[in-house]
């Protein structure tokens, strides 16, 4: 089997094999989220796309090899905007949302990236990068702000593929009188009046959004790294503006090498957004789902397509979780997952892929051996599932039961006179009914037995 790992670059646009600049010290920085609200269904994407890559890299490369960072966006706008909303500081609204942020990666069963910067904490950094790119004759002052100005980086657009007259009219530019050019972006600005600020050679202020990650992969990658990260609609101008600080900066020909993006989320085929009133919050699913349904679902589409969240999609992932744990055991020691099974991996990333392995592999380990269970177990933890003992997962689904124990074996009596009185019609609905509660039965040498589905 071919053991190279290829991915999409979305500069270019290209499957391309991955080779990373240092095969002893493979870097790779995803952006995270930005702390003003609970994390929702389309945070969770990311999340675990570049926990699988993470889980992938680890694999080819050694353990302690890869170094993940991702960063917690902890000022912009939208959360000085939230906090005042709220009555609150802006710092004990970005520290709560952290901690969401936090449980909603252990509910999804995702690894802790090595470094998790956070953007307050490197502002001296930001203030030496903005120094630079003046420095350097790649941004200006004006009024308290500094600008970068656009049209001095010859390479602006080339991730997106645009030029700069075409990704002007495609988004919305802040207007503003500071400004040379209508597509010059902030690296600087004054902060408000009970706005949180910090000193800076151009007084009291805060960074523009972009900056941090320019500022934070330069600290824990350097000035070139192996993989970029993140949601496609960080393209532009996010991506764009970090190339830009960060190549004009280190005075540098290159940045990321790799650059990854995951595609959207679709609400039943509708977009997810606040004026939708779709939004989805992990929080909201953790009392009715297991963490492992959800990281399934985000993982039945190629990272790169959209995917689609309904009710059906949880349902078929809620079923194959179950069924998927009558072959589970508990693993004594590390088993290795075989090469030819990891292939869809290794070939971009293609998850659903490899959920069909594990399907192939389930019906295997069915009919199979102690060691055919111990591989498919193995095979699944690679990608964060089964991870939790069968127990576990059951009194989880126990807990969140429509239906108590009482009542199920009721319905059961119920249904065994209503077969009795041959009345098959009857039998067949209090067994549907059992089912919609997630409830199977099945009747064996003169019994009827029941197990959560
Ligand atoms: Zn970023």
């Amino acid at each position: 089997m071919n053991k190279d790992i290829y991915l999409t670059n979305s500069f270019g646009n290209k499957k391309e094999k991955f080779i990373p600049i240092d095969n002893n010290k493979v870097g790779m920085y995803v952006c995270g989220p930005t702390v003003y609200d609970d994390p929702h269904i389309g945070n969770a994407r990311p999340l675990v796309v570049f926990d699988i890559l993470y889980k992938l890299l680890k694999c080819k490369f050694g353990e302690k090899k890869v170094t993940y960072v991702r960063n917690i966006t902890d000022i912009d706008d939208k959360s000085i905007k939230s906090s005042i909303e709220k009555n609150i500081s802006t710092q004990k609204l970005t520290e709560e949302i952290t901690k969401n942020f936090h449980d909603d990666c252990v509910y999804l069963a995702c690894e802790k990236p090595t470094h998790e910067p956070k953007a307050t904490e490197n502002i001296s950094l930001m203030i030496e990068m903005v120094n630079k790119l003046i420095e350097n004759g790649y941004a200006y002052l004006n009024k308290q702000h500094v600008y970068f100005e656009v049209k001095k980086f010859k390479d602006y657009g080339k991730l997106s593929n645009k030029n700069l007259e075409e990704l002007i009219a495609g988004s919305r530019v802040e207007i503003s009188e500071n400004k040379k050019n209508p597509e010059d972006f902030v690296l600087w600005k004054p902060s408000k009046e009970n706005e949180p600020f910090w000193e800076s050679p151009w007084g009291k202020g805060r960074p523009g959004w972009h900056l941090e990650c320019s500022v934070m992969s330069k600290k824990y990658l350097g000035n070139k790294f192996d993989i970029h990260g993140g949601g496609r609609d960080l393209i532009f101008p996010h991506h764009e503006n970090e190339i830009a600080q960060s190549r004009c900066a280190n005075e540098n020909d290159s940045f990321a090498n790799y650059w990854v993006h995951n595609g959207f989320i679709t609400m039943s085929n509708e977009k997810m957004a606040k004026s939708q009133g779709n939004i989805l919050k992990i929080t909201d699913l953790k009392n009715k789902i297991n963490g492992q349904v959800l990281r399934l679902a985000l993982m039945t589409t190629h990272y790169k397509q959209p995917l689609d969240w309904n009710d059906k999609l949880i349902k078929e992932c809620q079923n194959t979780i179950s069924k998927w744990y009558e072959s589970y055991v508990e693993l004594k020691k590390k088993v290795l997952v075989p090469d030819e099974l990891l292939s869809p991996l290794y070939d971009d990333l293609n998850t659903p892929g490899y959920i069909a392995n594990l399907h192939k592999l389930f019906e295997k380990s069915q009919k199979g051996s102690l060691k055919d269970k111990e591989v498919f177990v193995s095979a699944c933890n690679f990608i964060g599932l089964l991870s939790e003992s069968k127990n576990k997962w059951e009194s989880f689904k126990k807990s969140k039961a429509e239906i108590s124990e009482k009542e199920i074996l009721e319905k059961i009596n119920e249904r065994n006179r209503a077969r009795d009185d041959k009345n098959y019609n009857q039998a067949d609905k209090i067994r549907n009914e059992l089912l919609d509660k997630g409830i199977s039965i099945e009747d064996k040498d003169g019994k009827t037995i029941w197990k959560f589905k």
